[in-house]
């Protein structure tokens, strides 16, 4: 067994003896009554990420989607009104419409490979891989935004104007899903757009009176 392996089993061991089993009424009743989370969040695969971790969340608190870039893809159809294979979008169905979260969160973070991906498809470079680019484009916007608020802008400024900005463009997005509008224009959901800076420990939300992201905490 690799390091690695070894160390991911280990983990499993430390959970079952000590977080597992000091759990267990709670782990039994979210069996015997299935699980009733409040919120999904939409975050990055990103290994550094993982909103468990960093919100310090319990079983049954929020319903995870993590795709790279934490992103929203708009409401599609394919031809002829088929559905394919939309993995975020059956994922935000079933927490909507089936679980009834009442609240959204599109968790973006800095330093995102993959809204860095985005920037230099924009830039007209070539994106490595072949699902990446494609993915990434869902937020080309953000580069346009963030250009348009800023021409010179450049670099790591740049990078985290693209980071904020493609939340905003996820959070349009949610709202092209028919039952994501009817529900927050009837009131009985919220959407909500935070960003994690990962080097300072900093977790801020967009405030849409202000047009900007303020500290949460
Ligand atoms: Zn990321």
């Amino acid at each position: 067994m690799t390091p690695i392996l070894n160390k991911l089993i280990f983990g499993f061991t430390f959970f079952r003896e000590r977080y597992f089993s000091e759990r267990k009424d709670l782990y039994r009743r979210l069996v015997r009554e299935g699980q009733k989370p409040k919120v999904v969040m939409i975050a990055c695969a990103d290994s550094r990420v993982d909103p468990a971790i960093v919100l310090q969340t319990d079983p049954g608190d929020v319903f995870a989607i993590r795709n790279v870039a934490n992103l929203v893809p708009p409401y599609e159809e394919d031809e002829n009104g088929e559905i394919s294979y939309h993995g975020t979008s059956a994922a935000l169905e079933f927490a909507v419409e089936q679980l009834g979260v009442e609240h959204v969160v599109v968790f973006g973070h800095a330093h995102c490979s993959g809204v860095k991906a985005m920037i230099h498809g924009q830039e007209g470079n070539k994106v490595a891989g072949r699902f990446v680019g494609a993915w990434t484009s869902i937020v080309d916007k953000a580069y346009e935004h963030a250009k348009a608020a800023d021409p010179h802008i450049e670099g790591e400024d740049l990078d985290r104007a693209c980071e904020r900005h493609a939340v905003l463009v996820s959070l349009d997005n949610l709202m092209t899903f028919p039952f994501i509008r009817e529900r927050v224009e009837a009131g009985t959901l919220q959407i909500h757009g935070w960003y994690l800076d990962i080097a300072e420990g900093e977790l801020s939300s967009y405030d849409a009176n202000e047009k900007r992201f303020t500290p949460l905490m």
